[in-house]
């Protein structure tokens, strides 16, 4: 088991962060999802042992989370969301600096930052100073001080903020490769569903403090709704509103197709005997996948 945590609370003063947090995590990319202030940041704070819950017990890479930071750092790496850049300082330096804090050598700090920055790509920039660095450059150089100790995990803060659609684009790039070629496991926390849609297979979704889903994304999305896209002719608000009695969740489109979403527990045929019954005949019938969004906006309570 790489994450393991059983029950986990803290309170920021009259702010419960994080209230009763269950999470059990194996192999694989995960994705760590909720809407701002759901308590992600707060989280990986506590797996990396900077933060100590209220209550509750976890392990990371079989390390306990109380009495174990000093282990956990050394094989996770972590990419904070905010900037923790020092003036005047150039990106090797900086990388190797991380090295050495994670408990690297000197020399195989040095060695190992100026691999990591070509990595990133950014090789040829690694002796210039940090402050005239781009925002994706500063990504870039995040997630290189993120891996320079090669970890075996590596926990990422909304790795996208700040960046135009061609910047995110390659850090998630990156990102897929460090995950899939590199043999280190992500832990990804966006707030952003589509980063975590093109690289993680799991999800964990944190709403208000507490664990709202989790899970293999292929599953959540199969168990916790289908959905279903008809075209009808006559009566498609009769139609509608007796699919919407049964328990289904149902809207039309501009061009009038039907999206239905059906909990679990009701079959299919329920649609086309409510067609039946309000003499509306089904013109089309296809069962769409449920996106991302669509289970986020399910487990957080949103519609
Ligand atoms: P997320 O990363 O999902 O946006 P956070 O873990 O940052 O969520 O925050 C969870 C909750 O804790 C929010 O209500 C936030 O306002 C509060 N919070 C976070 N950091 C602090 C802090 N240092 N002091 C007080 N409240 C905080």
């Amino acid at each position: 088991m790489t994450i393991e945590l059983n029950d986990i609370r803290f309170r920021y003063g009259r702010v419960q962060a994080l209230d009763g947090v269950d999470i059990h995590l194996d192999q694989g990319a995960v994705g760590l999802l909720g809407p701002n202030g759901a308590g992600k940041s707060t989280l990986l704070r506590i797996l990396l042992g900077f933060l100590k819950p209220d209550r509750g017990e976890g392990r990371v890479l079989g390390h306990d989370i109380r009495t174990e930071q000093a282990l956990i750092r050394r094989r996770v790496g972590y990419m904070p969301e905010n900037d923790c850049f020092i003036p005047g300082m150039d990106a090797v330096t900086f990388t190797a600096y991380f090295g050495e804090l994670s408990g690297m050598p000197r020399q195989e700090a040095m060695k190992r930052a100026h691999d990591v920055l070509f990595y990133v790509g950014l090789g040829e920039s690694r002796y210039r100073a940090l402050e005239t660095y781009s925002s994706g450059m500063k990504q870039r150089l995040k997630l290189a001080q993120a891996i320079v100790h090669d970890p075996k995990l590596v926990f990422l803060d909304e790795p996208t903020s700040n960046l135009d659609p061609q910047g995110r684009r390659e850090i998630l790039e990156l990102i897929r490769d460090i995950s899939s070629k590199k043999d280190i496991q992500v832990l990804l926390s966006s707030h952003i569903l589509s980063d975590i849609e093109t690289i993680c297979p799991f999800v964990v979704i944190l709403n208000k403090g507490r664990v709202a889903a989790q899970g293999e994304l292929q599953n959540l999305r199969e168990t916790s709704f289908r959905l279903f896209e008809l075209k009808v002719q006559g009566g498609a608000d009769r139609f509608l509103d007796r699919v919407r009695a049964l328990g289904c969740k149902a809207e039309a489109t501009e061009d009038m197709i039907l999206k239905i979403y059906m909990p679990p527990g009701l079959e299919r045929a329920i649609l086309f005997r409510a067609a039946a019954d309000e003499g509306v005949q089904v013109r089309q019938f296809l069962k769409s996948q449920t996106s991302l969004e669509d289970v986020f906006a399910r487990a957080v309570g949103v519609d």
